[in-house]
């Protein structure tokens, strides 16, 4: 796999609280192309956004990666050095957080914060850095940039702080960029613009994009691919098009039943998952979506899946899809 620029390898993450081990990542693997976008859906509490910070190293106490490898260009990240890690975060690899409220200092103004980066890594000087602070506030919308990189973010709209937040993650020409619900804190008539936006400057800048959400429909308007999580685990992995068109797991079916459709009545009731999501806290053996599957066999609540493959980059994991299993419900009149 030797154009990967970003491999994820078993990784697992757990966090040792005074109740016992809650497992938040379980064994996961993935990777990403160079300038691909791989979307990252499921639930609140998936392990999605663990996923997410795992990847960077940034997991607190009590928090600990437990295994795995997280490959970047041929280097595993999780035997860097904290030093080394400090060069390679903001720099090769940037994160866009979900709040930019909470990411952007309150008491620095937005040039300072997009200047700093780029003095850092690239060792610019601070009029070098500011005049670049200004082009990117240019690149991603923001009118009046010159005027503008002297506002403080309170000073800034939600959306404006999320296009500050892009164009600091862009400033120093990242090889990779992990977007962790970008779009979720911001008003939903500006979310598509700034979707958009990162569409644009991905395609400029010849970065990857590693995007978390709960959305679909985010996940539809700019992924190539899509990895799907239940309960700490990957359950489907597809291109965009064969997870809409030929989903092979039953949470992915329920997710894609959940979401509203095109030419839906107003009182047409949506169809949402029946149970509530696991807690990874000691987590049963077996299939994590075993207590809400409607589909449930004796051995999906013994055993965990493996994966099954169904075509070019889609795998499932589903005992349904095992070669001994009875015949597949969700496959009725193919
Ligand atoms: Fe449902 Fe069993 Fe498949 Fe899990 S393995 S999704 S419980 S059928």
């Amino acid at each position: 796999m030797e154009n990967n620029l970003f491999r994820v390898e078993n990784l697992s993450t757990s966090f040792f609280t005074h109740l016992g081990e809650v497992q938040a990542v379980r064994d996961i693997g993935f990777s990403i192309g160079k300038e691909e976008v791989l979307g990252i859906v499921g639930e609140s509490g998936s392990g999605k956004s663990v996923t997410a910070l795992s990847c960077m190293r940034l997991i607190q106490s009590p928090g600990k990666i437990t295994g795995g490898s997280v490959w970047f260009r041929n280097e595993d990240l999780l035997k860097k050095s904290n030093r080394q890690m400090r060069d390679i975060r903001g720099n090769r690899i940037a994160m866009i957080f979900q709040n930019p409220m909470t990411s952007l200092n309150a008491v620095l103004k937005i040039g300072e914060q997009i200047a700093e980066p780029l003095m850092e890594h690239k060792k610019l000087s601070r009029k070098e850095a500011m005049k670049k602070a200004v082009g990117l506030l240019e690149k991603v919308q923001i009118p009046d940039a010159s005027r503008r990189i002297h506002s403080y973010p309170h000073e800034f709209s939600g959306g404006m702080r999320q296009r500050a937040m892009i164009a600091m993650a862009l400033s120093c020409d990242p090889d990779l960029i992990i977007a962790d619900e970008p779009t979720t804190a911001i008003d939903v008539t500006i979310q598509s613009q700034v979707l958009d936006l990162m569409r644009e400057l991905k395609k400029e800048f010849s970065s990857s994009l590693l995007l978390i959400t709960h959305d679909l429909g985010v996940i539809a308007e700019i992924c190539s691919r899509v990895v799907v999580m239940y309960g700490s685990m990957i359950m489907e992995e597809a291109s965009v098009e064969d997870l809409f068109y030929k989903a092979a797991h039953p949470y992915t079916l329920g997710l894609l039943k959940s979401i509203p459709r095109p030419g839906r009545q107003a009182n047409e009731r949506l169809n949402p998952i029946a149970g509530t999501p696991p807690v990874q806290l000691n987590p049963s053996p077996g299939c994590p979506f075993a207590p809400r599957c409607e589909f449930a066999m004796k051995i999906c609540r013994t055993g965990t899946p493996g994966f099954t493959t169904l075509g070019d980059g889609h795998r499932s994991a589903c005992w349904l899809l095992h070669e001994n299993a009875p015949a597949n419900p969700l496959r009725k009149g193919e």
